[in-house]
């Protein structure tokens, strides 16, 4: 009996093993998943505030051709007053020219007001640009690390295949299926120590004084009646206790 807890501990202990290399792994992979999103989250913002300014620039340019073409109606119609003798006709095509020029005067006046917001907005673009160029340096290294632990934890996981096929040989089958059925119920721990007060290691309840004196002889398999994970007293260790 005293092989069976021993192969039943080393099992547990391969699967404790197993079971952080799977975290690990797990967690390593979401991780640099939820980075990769939020890259592409910050590299999609970005893409608008590049279209907006463009659609800004196209804007611009519009405003800026149609102030060209009222400055030629505007030296069109100077080259008419000249050729006018009619007071009244000179009135109007002079009207004509103030309005354009107060119409060219407001038009340049929101140029100048977009160029100045676009000038603001195109320093805030680029350092985005240089703060998405660093993170995805960042992002890549921390892929390659992860890739690199990755492998490593896999060849981990797989010695610890072989290993526990090892040990699965030293436990009968049924003993075998319940700590199975113990350590899935409770996600990790199925053999656990009774302290020298006699508490459960895996519920911390107290044991019945009867099921400790049995568990001393260690001639028997027992289980906690609380929690109902494999039970074992470490007589050397709390000697070693005892004497430390
Ligand atoms: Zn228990």
């Amino acid at each position: 009996m005293k092989a069976l807890i021993a192969a039943l501990r080393s099992l547990q202990d391969v699967d404790k093993q197993k079971i952080e290399a799977e975290k690990e792994r797990r967690s390593i992979t979401e991780r640099v998943e939820q980075l990769a999103g939020m890259l592409t989250e910050l590299e999609r913002d970005l893409s608008e505030k590049h279209e907006k300014l463009k659609e800004a620039e196209r804007w611009y340019k519009e405003r800026e051709r149609e102030l060209k073409e009222d400055n030629e109606k505007i030296k069109r119609a100077q080259g008419r007053l000249s050729n006018i003798s009619k007071a009244k006709e000179y009135a109007a095509v002079q009207r004509e020219i103030e309005i354009l020029r107060r119409g060219n005067a407001q038009k340049e006046e929101e140029i100048l007001k977009l160029l100045a917001v676009m000038d603001e907005f195109k320093v805030a673009v680029e350092e985005e640009e240089a703060k998405l160029k660093a993170m995805r340096e960042d992002v890549s290294a921390e892929r390659a690390a992860t890739t690199e632990r990755v492998a490593e934890l896999d060849k981990r996981l797989n010695e610890f295949g072989k290993n526990r096929a090892k040990y699965e040989g030293d436990v009968p089958r049924a003993t075998l299926q319940r700590y199975t059925r113990i350590q899935k119920a409770w996600q990790g721990l199925a053999v656990v120590p009774v302290n020298e007060k006699g508490s459960c290691g895996g519920c911390h309840r107290q044991i019945p004084a009867q099921l400790y004196n049995t568990l001393l002889r260690r001639d028997t398999l027992e289980s906690c009646p609380y929690c109902n994970r494999f039970l074992y007293v470490d007589v050397e260790e709390s000697q070693d206790a005892a004497e430390g």
